[in-house]
Parts: structure tokens; C-alpha cells; sequence
């Protein structure tokens, strides 16, 4: 069978042209044609020798991804769902607002954690991507942005499907290649990471000095009901959670945002707005409360507008800087939390 040649680094691409009789510098070449270029097969080598594109194209295929269906939200979110060699599905979108072009991408094909009101947490987890297809998709919706805007991308979320910190590996690896020369040479401000919470790897993180925006979803902090809600918490305590978003700041000096999605008698009461003002406040940051998507066979429903309102007022009044983020896409299942490689 032929190896995925994206997951090679510049030396074993290097070394393989050593071992088989081609010139040095055309690993450099075929390097650049892979991740500079986003290439998705030899043959496109244009100053490659046919005669080394085809010593290549013996060992290695390149691991791209093709859009399988692309849907059009009435508000402007444009939602792809991509085929990846093996016949799986991920789903990208690119949400426009106003100047700001966002892209929201997947790190894994489902999720293993299973918290109680997420599309993707029913799919159960069926393979991490590579670094490859992680940022080929932000290759392609960059190209889409360029296109339909006429403008390049602003942000990268990773709020796609999958948890980006169980894929740590290969998602650090797209961030690299999105961040550098040898890729899009975007800066790393412009990058967001969603983490449900694992705090061994928000440790990580901050150790291996990765400078992106950390968004925790929190959606609870009431120990109990959040465990209910997102069962990774009984094994990462708030506590836990909150030693290791400390220890990110000290690090890194960056902020932390805290993602609250308001899901109707569940978590929007005054008491729990007060818990989640106890619970940020000790490290300056922002709170970002998310209108719920409801999917399809699931019990929740968003928070009634009365409720919403004074939840936010509660916070407001506390001194929280918290904003309200409604949903987008809605309409093609696009939304935050309705990925699902549906149709
Ligand atoms: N696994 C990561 C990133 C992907 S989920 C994480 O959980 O953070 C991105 C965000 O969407 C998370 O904050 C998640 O809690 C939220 N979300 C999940 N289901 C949702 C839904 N149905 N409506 C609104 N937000 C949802
Ligand atoms: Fe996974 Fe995030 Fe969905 Fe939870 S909210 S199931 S961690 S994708």
C-alpha cells in the first residue's frame, strides 16, 4: 500500500531522494508542491523530471480532501462537507461577518467525549485527522473566502467537529503550516482552539509555548450538573480545569474565553449565572454565552429570550465582559454543536 507522503517531514522526504537517485533539491520542491502549493497529485509537479514524479507516485499518495456537498446558509455561512481518502466525512464552514471571515474547522471524524447537547458527541469517535487534512481544509476555505468575499480569512476556529487537544499531535502540526512559510504564513492571533477541558493538554499546550487563543467550553460551573452535561468533566474537575487555564496565562500572557452555551432550565438560572461569574473571575477574561442549536433527537432547547436577557444583565452587572454570540447557518445544520454529516 502506498504511504501518505504529507505525513513525512522535509528530512524523510529528503532522505527517501537520497535512497532513490533524486537530486537533493527536489525535496525541497515536492515539499513546497505538497504544503505551499496544497498539490493533490504528482503529476501537477510541473518542474519535477516525470522521471522522479513517478518514483514518487510508486511510494507515496498525497492526503487531500475532496468536497462532497457544499451548502449555502441564507445568512451567508457556507457549509462543505469534505470526503477524505478513506470514504470518511468531516464538515468545514466559513462564516462571514461583516469585514470578519471566519473559518471553522474539524480536527477529528466525530468525538470520543459524548457531552449531552452536541450533533458531533452522537457520532462517537472514528478516526483523529492528519495535520494534512486539518489544515486542507483551510486551505480550501480560504480559497472559497478569496472568491466569494474577495478577501482572505481573518480567524480559524477549531470549534468544527472533534476534540482539538485529543488530537494534539497533528492538530499542532496544522498550526504550523498554517502559521509558517512553509504554509499560509497567517500569525497565530488570528487562531482560536475550543477545548471542552482537558487540562493535562491545556498544560501542554502552554509548555510547548503555542500562542493561539484558548476558548474553554464550560457550559456549567456547578461540578454536578456539568459532569451530567459533559462526562470528560468527572475526570478533569473545574478546579483541575482552572489550575491549567492559570497556568496557560502565566505562560503565554494570553487571555482565556469562556464559552457558556445557554440551554433552557438546564444551566440558565440566576444561580448559575452567579456560579459562572465566581468561576471567571479570577482570571481576567471574556465570556462568550452561545445560543443553543437545537439537533434533531436531542432533549435541549435554547434558553427562552426573558431568561437570556437577564442571565446576560446578571453578568453584566457583576462586571463580567460578556457578549452574546447568536447562531449562524442555522438553517443548514452549519451552527456550533450541529455537525454531524448529516444528509
Ligand atoms: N470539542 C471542542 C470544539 C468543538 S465544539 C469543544 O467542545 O470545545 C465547539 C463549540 O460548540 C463548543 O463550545 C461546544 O460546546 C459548542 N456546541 C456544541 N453543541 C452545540 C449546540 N448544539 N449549540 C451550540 N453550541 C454547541
Ligand atoms: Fe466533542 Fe466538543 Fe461536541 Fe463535546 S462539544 S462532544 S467535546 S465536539
Amino acid at each position: 500500500m502506498k504511504k501518505d507522503i504529507t505525513t513525512l517531514s522535509k528530512e524523510e522526504i529528503k532522505s527517501f531522494c537520497a535512497n532513490n537517485d533524486i537530486r537533493s533539491f527536489v525535496s525541497s520542491q515536492v515539499y513546497s508542491w505538497i504544503w505551499n502549493k496544497s498539490c493533490s497529485s504528482f503529476s501537477d509537479m510541473s518542474n519535477v523530471s516525470l522521471e522522479d514524479r513517478s518514483k514518487f507516485d510508486k511510494e507515496f499518495f498525497i492526503n487531500s480532501l475532496d468536497v462532497d456537498v457544499e451548502e449555502e446558509s441564507s445568512d451567508g455561512t457556507i457549509k462543505t462537507k469534505f470526503k477524505l481518502h478513506d470514504g470518511n466525512f468531516v464538515e468545514g464552514v466559513l462564516i462571514p461577518k461583516n469585514k470578519r471571515m471566519t473559518a471553522c474547522i474539524s480536527s477529528q471524524v466525530g468525538c470520543s467525549l459524548s457531552c449531552s447537547f452536541c450533533a458531533t458527541g452522537t457520532l462517537g469517535l472514528t478516526r483523529n485527522l492528519s495535520a494534512s487534512e486539518i489544515y486542507r481544509q483551510v486551505v480550501y476555505i480560504l480559497k472559497k473566502c478569496l472568491e466569494v468575499h474577495n478577501q482572505p480569512l481573518t480567524n480559524i476556529v477549531f470549534m468544527g467537529m472533534g476534540e482539538p487537544l485529543l488530537n494534539y499531535k497533528n492538530v499542532l502540526r496544522s498550526i504550523h503550516f498554517i502559521t509558517s512559510e512553509e504554509g499560509l504564513n497567517m500569525s497565530y492571533k488570528r487562531i482560536t482552539l475550543s477545548t471542552s477541558g482537558i487540562s493535562k493538554m491545556i498544560r501542554k499546550l502552554a509548555d510547548d509555548n503555542v500562542k493561539v487563543n484558548l476558548a474553554l467550553s464550560l457550559h456549567a460551573a456547578n461540578e454536578e450538573l456539568r459532569k451530567k452535561i459533559m462526562p470528560i468533566g468527572k475526570s478533569n474537575t473545574l478546579e483541575e480545569i482552572r489550575d491549567s487555564l492559570k497556568y496557560y496565562f502565566s505562560k503565554t500572557k494570553k487571555k482565556v474565553t469562556y464559552e457558556y452555551v445557554l440551554l433552557r432550565d438546564v444551566n440558565d438560572s440566576i444561580e448559575d449565572a452567579y456560579q459562572l461569574y465566581k468561576y471567571t473571575k479570577h482570571l481576567s477574561s471574556k465570556v462568550n454565552i452561545i445560543e443553543y442549536n437545537a439537533v434533531e433527537g436531542l432533549e435541549f432547547q435554547k434558553s427562552s429570550f426573558e431568561k437570556t436577557e437577564k442571565f446576560i444583565g446578571y453578568l453584566l452587572k457583576k462586571g463580567v465582559n460578556v457578549s452574546l454570540r447568536r447562531s449562524r447557518g442555522k438553517d443548514i445544520n452549519a451552527a456550533c454543536g450541529q455537525l454531524a454529516n448529516k444528509n
